[in-house]
């Protein structure tokens, strides 16, 4: 790995120096979406210029090609997460893609009457609405897990609403809203000790520290590609090989399919029956440059300097007047929501963008999260490896002229 500065990362990331509204960008919106280096765009325009097929049919070389790359995605997505093998990885769309995949597949079967789901408080809605809606088919119970009033989740709590009945903990490895990190390997190990499986939704987490399935000891894990550097509409969910196996396929057609006749049809083997349909080919090969473009990174020195600059962002953030951080003060990711008095998070996001600063204001689907500190939404300027110092002092000045009127 070579070592880490932001500037070496700003230089493969051409929108970067683009100017919004006559200045220049300044992205946080990280927890939307991340920019793109070069190389990913490269990607996949090499993809559709030289390479395009469609993959696991025909017998000609482009075809063979592109399964192969297809296939090295799989096995580059597993050594990202530090899963045991290539097939214990499911390409889907995204994140909520990966949620409604294990809620309708596992969720359905293995649900019940008198079974309990644990959701803290803060997670995202594509880690809440699918679980009430299998809850509903299956009358199995949604039980939120309350958070303590600096936004982390309530481990007494948590520790009480575990029991025997409990099926399935989700937990996100950070927050969208909150930054908030949760003790997620000690909560998957307490969950285990009453046999319940726990998800992982690290759409928020994989871009910004090293993640390991196997040490987490995870169920199911799942990100965004969009997330880490690629492209949209590609996506991993990460299942044990064991409970992969017992599960029924969800969506059904072409690629998930052994043999097809009106007496009997027989699946393919995991993963690819988890695969129905054309898949997002050249996203996989996009998905698996973006891994290649950070992984090229020291990720222990970049997640150190995402660190530094987060606790610089919170210091600065607090010397304008009236502002309230939400969030817990350390042990968090630079995902930064906010509110000043005397101005909504639309009027604060539609003056950043005056300045060329992109920021998010609405409630970030995560309601509950922002109800629990009594809002309905709040601005949120959420950092990236490749934002600097500089652009946070330019988002202070901007909140202070804000202020200022
Ligand atoms: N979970 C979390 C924590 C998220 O931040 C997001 C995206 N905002 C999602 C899930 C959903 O991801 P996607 O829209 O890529 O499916």
């Amino acid at each position: 790995a070579q070592g880490f500065t932001p500037e070496l990362a700003r230089r493969d990331v051409p929108v970067l120096h683009r100017t919004v509204n006559g200045h220049p960008l300044i992205w946080l919106d990280n927890g939307a979406t991340t920019q793109k280096p070069r190389q990913v765009i490269e990607t996949l325009a090499a993809f559709y210029a030289s390479a395009n097929s469609n993959i696991h049919r025909g017998a000609h070389t482009m075809a063979r090609e592109a399964t192969e790359m297809y296939e090295a995605g799989r096995a580059a997505v597993a050594r990202f997460l530090g899963a045991p093998s290539p097939e214990s990885i499911v390409f889907v769309r995204g994140t909520t893609e990966a949620i409604n995949l294990v809620a309708q597949s596992w969720g359905r079967a293995g649900l019940g009457p008198g079974d309990d789901i644990l959701v803290p408080v803060l997670e995202h809605h594509a880690n809440i609405v699918p679980w009430q809606r299998v809850a509903q088919e299956t009358r199995a119970r949604v039980v939120p897990v309350p958070l303590r009033p600096d936004g982390g989740i309530d481990q007494d709590a948590y520790a009480d609403l575990l029991s025997m009945r409990t099926r399935l903990v989700v937990i996100s490895h950070a927050s969208n809203v909150l930054g908030t990190v949760p003790p997620v390997r000690e909560m998957i190990a307490l969950a285990h000790r009453y046999r319940a499986l726990v998800l992982v939704d690290g759409a928020q987490a994989v871009a910004h520290f090293p993640v390991d399935v196997t040490d987490l000891d995870a169920d199911f894990y799942t990100f965004s590609g969009h997330k880490i550097y690629g492209p949209t509409g590609i996506g991993a969910l990460y299942a044990k090989p064991e409970i992969l196996q017992t599960m029924a396929p969800w969506q059904s057609g072409g690629n998930m399919i052994e043999s097809v006749s009106f007496g009997r049809t027989t699946y393919a083997p995991v993963p690819h029956r988890f695969e129905a349909g054309t898949g997002h080919i050249a996203g996989v090969t996009g998905l698996t440059s973006a891994l290649d473009w950070l992984t090229a990174f020291d990720r222990n020195a970049v997640a150190d300097y995402e660190t530094r600059l987060t606790a610089y962002a919170q210091e600065a953030l607090a010397t304008v007047p009236g502002l309230e951080l939400l969030g817990p003060a350390a042990g968090r990711i630079g995902v930064l929501t906010f509110t000043l008095p005397g101005h909504s998070a639309t009027e604060i996001a539609d003056r950043l963008d005056r300045d060329g600063i992109a920021v998010r204001a609405g409630h970030h689907c995560a309601q509950p999260a922002l109800a629990h500190y009594g809002l309905e939404s709040a601005a949120r300027a959420s950092l990236a490896l490749y934002n600097t110092r500089e652009e946070v002092d330019r988002l202070v000045a901007s909140l202070l002229e804000l202020q200022a009127g």
